[in-house]
This record gives C-alpha cells, structure tokens and sequence, in this order.
C-alpha cells in the first residue's frame, strides 16, 4: 500500500502526489485532558485516524496532525486548569495553520481539507486558513482551495438518534464523554481505562462563560457529559459515518 502518511514518503513521492492534485489532509488536535480514563492524545487520535481513512478513499495524503490546539475553554473542554491540557494562544495557532498551508501550497498543493478535532480551534484556525491564502494569491497562486471541517458533523441523524434514544444533549457536553469514548474504544482500546469512567456528570453551565471559572463549575473529573454506555460498536457507527460523509464532500468540492 502506498503511504497515505505524508512524513512517510521521500520527497520526490510527495511532488509526484502535489502534481497529481492528491488533496492534503491536516489534522488539527490539542493535548488536552479526557477525563481519568481516556488519553491527553484524544483530540489528536481521532481527526488524525477520520482524515487517514477519508485520504484512503480520495487519493490524498495526511500532513503531521499539530498536536497543540487552542485554549481549553470550561464550556466545552473542561478548561486550562487540568494538569495536561498543554495549549497554544489563538495567535500562536493561526500562525501554525498559515505557516503549513503556506509552505504546502507553495511546494504545489492545491487542495487543502482542516479536520479539526478540538472544538476550540476552530477560528483560530478560520484565521490561519485566510492569512495562507492570501499569502499564496499574493504570490500568484490563485487556484488553492481549503475545505475546514468539525468531524463530528458529519453524522446522520438516525445514528444520534440510535445513540441518544432520550435525545442528543449537544455536542459541546460531549468532551470525554460518550462519541469520543467509543471512537476511541474502536481506535485505540489500549489507551482507554473504562473502569475509570467517572460518574460526576453531567455539567450544567450557564448560557455564559465566567473568568475564572468559579470552584465547582466544572466536574471534577474533567468529562463533561456522560461517558457510560460508551462502545467499540457505537464508535463503529459514528466512525463509518464520518468517513463516508466527509470523503463525499470532498469528492463534491474538488471534483475527485
Ligand atoms: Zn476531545
Ligand atoms: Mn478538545
């Protein structure tokens, strides 16, 4: 099997992929506390294993996953206060995103797909993506196109609906809780202590954020929502859904 790894191929490989217009997948994930029974990688693991098996089916390759994302926020992370969760200032990220579009770009990629993994980069990243291409239309390379995508989109309905039978809480509460548990039951079961799912679940925030965050507005245990019920068989589901919808779209946005 070909490399889908871009650091696994030698350079003229990566040229010959650059000219056959092999779309260039980045991973964008953070180290970032789960919870005490999921890995600090999780962010990192899952973009990186849906962009791999998505690049599979479309003909691209996968750049190195940046491993550090943008601040922990309470409301969707649990917050910077847990020992682990190790992140980038939003400036410091864009710039990481522009700097590694920029140079792929000029090094003749044209087809860029973000998959973020880390609800909280999301316009840090929108940021580096805008500054890249400028800088690459500035350098007269007009044809670059970026798709910038949340993986856990792409999901049909029926399978929350299969999951979440009294309904889906939302996907902000779902840190550590039960979709990234059970894709990283599929995964990585190696890395996941099930026995050590907390039970202090789940959160009830305010509509707003407070600075700081007052003791007690974040369960202890770092998972927002509800991590019980979580499986290698319901990370089946969702992970089969978001290959076959995100490598459909990127089919439809670039023509492939
Ligand atoms: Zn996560
Ligand atoms: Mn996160």
């Amino acid at each position: 099997m070909t490399p889908v790894f871009m650091a696994e191929l030698s350079w003229p490989e990566f040229e010959n992929k650059m000219e056959a217009g092999a779309p260039v997948f980045l991973p964008l994930g953070a180290t970032e506390q789960h919870g005490p029974h999921l890995p600090l990688s999780v962010d990192i693991v899952l973009p990186t294993a849906v962009a791999e098996a998505v690049a599979r089916q479309a003909g691209g390759i996968v750049a190195p996953a940046i491993p550090y994302g943008y601040k922990s926020q309470a409301r969707s992370g649990g917050g910077q206060s847990f020992p682990g969760t190790t992140s980038l200032a939003a400036h410091t990220l864009s710039l990481v995103v522009r700097d590694v579009l920029y140079d792929l770009g000029s090094h003749g990629a044209r087809r860029f797909v973000v998959v973020n993994g880390h609800c909280e980069n999301a316009w840090p990243a929108i940021e580096g993506i805008d500054l890249a291409m400028r800088e690459l239309r500035r350098d007269g390379i007009a044809d670059a196109k970026t798709m910038r995508l949340e993986y856990w989109d792409f999901v049909q309905p029926e399978t929350l609906a299969k999951i979440f039978p009294d309904g889906f809480p939302g996907i902000e509460l779902e840190h550590a809780s039960l979709l990234e548990t059970s894709l990283m039951l599929l995964l990585r079961p190696d890395l996941v202590s099930p026995e050590k799912m907390p039970d202090d679940g789940p959160a009830e925030f305010p509509p707003y954020d407070l600075t700081p965050m007052p003791d007690g507005g974040v369960p202890e245990s770092g998972v927002l929502a509800v991590a019980q019920g979580a499986s290698a068989e319901i990370g089946g589901w969702l992970m089969d859904d978001h290959v076959t919808l995100i490598a459909q779209a990127v089919r439809r946005e670039f023509g492939i």
